[in-house]
């Protein structure tokens, strides 16, 4: 028989091949199968021959579409080289590429298929493998753009760490599996920065941020479960997703840290600055305050020689009269200069801070018992002596007062605190008023500066009080906002090395 021939030369030339022919009849019975087919398969030819192809090859689930599949073949005439899954007799997996060729008596009836089949399992498995790198390259490269994106924004020296957080969330569901239905929340000391549709989800993913060893707070994704519904995946995270959420999670710790430490740096350079300035111009104000001291006293002198003389006409002597209130005025101011620019000498001695605020106070208070302002005294029994000039401390609380006072024209609440700390004496002097914004923050010691009107202040109280409290080794601060109120906290050292004077 013609076909028999055939497969018989095909055994001949294939017998030293890798690639094994078989011929079947169309129902897939195997006629013939060359020698090495045993190499292949594990079988012998003897096992086989006779035998239906597909019920020893083709694993049950797969037999009945890869029968289907042959028979198709042949009943269109068409034989497109494919790959199917053969089952070996060790019941191993090969992948073999397949040939065919059907052949057909002279009446056109198909006897037999020619079957050409090629060990590709090695190729199918690096095919797979490369699948699977190239996908945890995509994944990889997903991460390595989220990790970068979040390098570049913090690289902007003028984005704040709000903003930071707020970018960071929109890099991060595009480096998971599902971009299209995840979204992402950073929380930080109770604040949510969020993209945009984010809600609770039970498919989330969650790693806590630590700051230098405190948490801070969480970041987040999570899978939409609304839009999960309209997906026919199934959704998880890879371990790979638990990875990069860890390192995104420690790259905010580390990004939160910086920024933190970087405005701390900008704070303090602030401070040195502002020092420097009210150093230069305590400087000038010195020079200035002496130079007109001598003159003025000298028309003081004169004036109120004058004042003496008793015969002289009406107009004259109210004209005198002003102009020694002027002059008296202008050394009152002279003398604040004086002590900004730390010209005054001071009289220090051993000062116990309570009953120094307890004498101040009980002059002060009376001066404002027609407002609504109410007087409250915090103060810590175990504040120990300071060495300080008392009518200049006084002078500290009476400016800090009258400021405050000022400060709340509708009332409120003026406390004054004292507090012992290790090397401290702590003296806070807080209301409840209007407050100032950073701006006016940042010249409240300048002498002169002021928001008030004409007859309400001169702009030298709070430069007298930093002068004072410069002069005995202590510091100011000042906390404020607008609207709600307004704290002035003095620190002295408390064991004063300052010798009397
Ligand atoms: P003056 O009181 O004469 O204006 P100061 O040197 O005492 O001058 O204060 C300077 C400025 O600081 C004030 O004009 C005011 O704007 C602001 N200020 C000082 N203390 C307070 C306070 N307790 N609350 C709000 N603003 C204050
Ligand atoms: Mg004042």
């Amino acid at each position: 028989m013609k076909f028999h021939k055939i497969a018989d030369f095909c055994d001949a030339v294939i017998e030293t091949s890798s690639t094994m022919v078989l011929a079947l009849d169309p129902d897939g019975k195997i006629i013939d199968i060359t020698p090495n087919a045993r190499d292949i398969t594990g079988y012998s030819i003897s096992e086989i021959k006779g035998k239906n192809w597909f019920d020893i090859f083709i694993s049950h689930e797969e037999r009945k579409s890869s029968y289907e599949y042959f028979r198709n073949m042949i009943i269109r005439g068409k034989t497109p080289q494919y790959v199917n899954r053969i089952l070996k007799k060790n019941k191993n997996e090969i992948f073999i590429e397949w040939n065919h060729k059907i052949y057909q008596d002279s009446a056109d009836n198909v006897i037999g298929v020619l079957a050409v089949g090629y060990d590709v399992s090695e190729r199918i498995k690096t095919e797979s493998e490369l699948k699977k790198e190239r996908f945890e390259l995509i994944e990889r490269n997903k991460e390595l753009t989220c990790l970068y994106g979040m390098a570049k924004v913090v690289e902007h020296p003028d984005v704040t760490l709000q903003e930071i957080l707020q970018s960071v969330t929109a890099l991060i569901p595009p480096a998971f599996q599902y971009p299209e239905i995840a979204s992402a929340a950073i929380h930080l000391d109770r604040q949510l920065y969020c993209t945009a549709g984010y809600e609770q989800s039970k498919h989330k993913l969650s790693e806590k941020v630590f700051v230098q060893g405190k948490k801070r707070g969480k970041v987040k994704v999570v899978y939409s479960e609304e839009k999960e519904k309209s997906t026919d995946k199934t959704i998880s995270f890879l371990k790979e997703e638990h990875n990069l959420l860890k390192t995104i999670a420690r790259q905010l710790a580390l990004i939160i840290e910086k920024r933190e430490a970087d405005d701390k740096r900008l704070e303090l350079e602030g401070q040195l600055r502002h020092a420097d300035r009210l150093a230069k111009v305590g400087q000038l104000t010195a020079g200035v305050a002496h130079e007109l001291n001598e003159p003025l006293g000298n028309i003081l002198g004169f004036a109120q020689l004058a004042d003496k003389n008793s015969d002289l006409p009406e107009q004259v002597y109210k004209d005198i009269k002003n102009i020694i209130q002027s002059a008296l005025h202008a050394r009152e101011i002279i003398k604040k200069l004086m002590l900004f620019s730390r010209q005054m000498p001071s009289k220090k001695k051993r000062v116990n801070l309570n009953t120094l605020i307890e004498d101040a106070l009980s002059f002060i208070e009376p001066r404002f018992a027609t407002t609504e302002v109410e007087f409250i005294r915090e103060l810590d029994q175990s504040v120990l002596e300071i060495t300080a000039d008392p009518s200049q401390l006084t002078q500290v609380l009476v400016n800090l007062a009258i400021n405050a006072v000022q400060a709340m024209p509708k009332g409120g609440t003026l406390t004054i605190k004292t507090l012992a700390e290790n090397e401290h004496v702590v003296f806070t002097v807080q209301d409840t008023g209007i407050g100032m914004d950073q701006e006016t923050i940042k010249q409240i010691f300048l002498p002169f500066f002021t928001t008030k009107d004409v007859d309400q202040g001169t702009g030298l109280g709070l430069s007298v009080v930093h002068g004072i409290i410069v002069a005995h080794g202590g510091e100011i601060d000042v906390h404020s906002h607008i609207g709600q109120g307004t704290r002035f906290e003095i620190k002295f050292p408390a064991n004063s090395t300052n010798k009397e004077e």
